[in-house]
């Protein structure tokens, strides 16, 4: 069979369906190829990752067109148990080293803004790490919450024990970290590709975050290696909790708050306060009420 692979949102991060499936298919003995317009397939894959990406015109024909993705909305169709626990295919991204990957699904927490408890329910295990790290040194690793899972901390112990550097980009839950001083000293043992990721999203999390900071730098972390996604709603209430982590030296990140159910764009002052916080350079040198955006 003739398979064309359509990534939606363009090749800036690699599509984890695709590669799976293009896996798939060539253990079948199928031809894959990234689509190609005026071509006809038997199938085509086309995957969406992101709301906000537009899907332009592209030409093509297929006897079979198989859509899917957190991009159209489609909570529902999801990869084949084989499929799903297929080696992706790297060949797929030359210029990308990391493997990637999900240790366990889900999460336990029922965030508001949040689509994971709906589309990917409580947390369970999922894969080893050897099911999809190949021969790579580096992985990206894409759970949403691998500390509330016991799979996932004996999975860190394996990443620390094979020398893997990793990158959680979804970042780690730091009420956990908060209350588990060993698992700050888990975390201090792995070698990570940037940051360890937390997440600020709100005030009442106040306790939690400068607690979990303390147990990171008590098992030797630097305080510029915690990186945190800072959510923004309100504007006066997200500054201080930026400025809260630069008086202890971490590294915050400011998100716009967008309801992507509702569709609801940012505001204005919301997107200048995440320009300023975000470009490090004005960061470190003017003060937000100094910034003119
Ligand atoms: S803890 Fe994170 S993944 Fe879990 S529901 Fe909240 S925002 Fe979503």
């Amino acid at each position: 069979m003739k398979i064309g692979l359509l990534a939606v949102d363009g090749h800036n991060f690699p599509n984890l369906a695709l590669m799976k499936l293009s896996s798939w298919h060539k253990a079948q003995g199928d031809t894959v190829k990234w689509a190609q317009e005026f071509e006809h397939y038997d199938v085509l894959y086309k995957s969406k990752v992101f709301t906000f990406s537009t899907e332009r015109t592209f030409f093509v024909s297929a006897d079979q067109i198989v859509k899917g993705g957190t991009g159209y909305r489609d909570y529902d169709t999801t990869l084949s148990v084989e499929v799903e626990h297929s080696c992706p295919d790297y060949s797929l991204y030359p210029a990308y080293r990391a493997a990637y990957g999900f240790l366990t699904r889900g999460c336990p927490n029922r965030c508001p803004w949040c689509v994971v408890p709906r589309k990917e329910g409580v947390i369970r295990p999922h894969a080893e790490l050897s099911e999809f790290i190949a021969d790579r040194k580096h992985a990206i690793l894409m759970d949403n919450n691998v500390l509330a899972s016991d799979f996932g901390l004996l999975q860190i112990e394996e990443i620390v024990r094979r020398g893997i550097r990793v990158d959680f980009n979804q970042g780690l839950d730091a009420r956990i970290i908060a209350q588990n001083p060993d698992i700050a000293r888990l975390l201090s043992r792995v070698k990570w590709m940037n940051f360890i990721r937390m997440a600020y999203d709100h005030a009442a999390n106040e306790e939690p975050v400068m607690r979990a900071i303390e147990n990171l730098k008590a098992a030797g972390v630097k305080p510029y290696r915690m990186f945190f996604y800072v959510l923004i709603k309100d504007v006066e209430d997200a500054l201080r909790r930026i400025e809260q982590l630069r008086s202890v030296g971490a590294q915050p990140f400011a998100q716009p708050y967008r309801d992507f159910e509702l569709n609801t764009r940012s505001t204005k002052e919301q997107r200048r306060l995440a320009r300023w916080c975000n470009h490090k350079a004005i960061f470190n040198s003017v003060k937000f009420e100094d910034y003119s955006g």
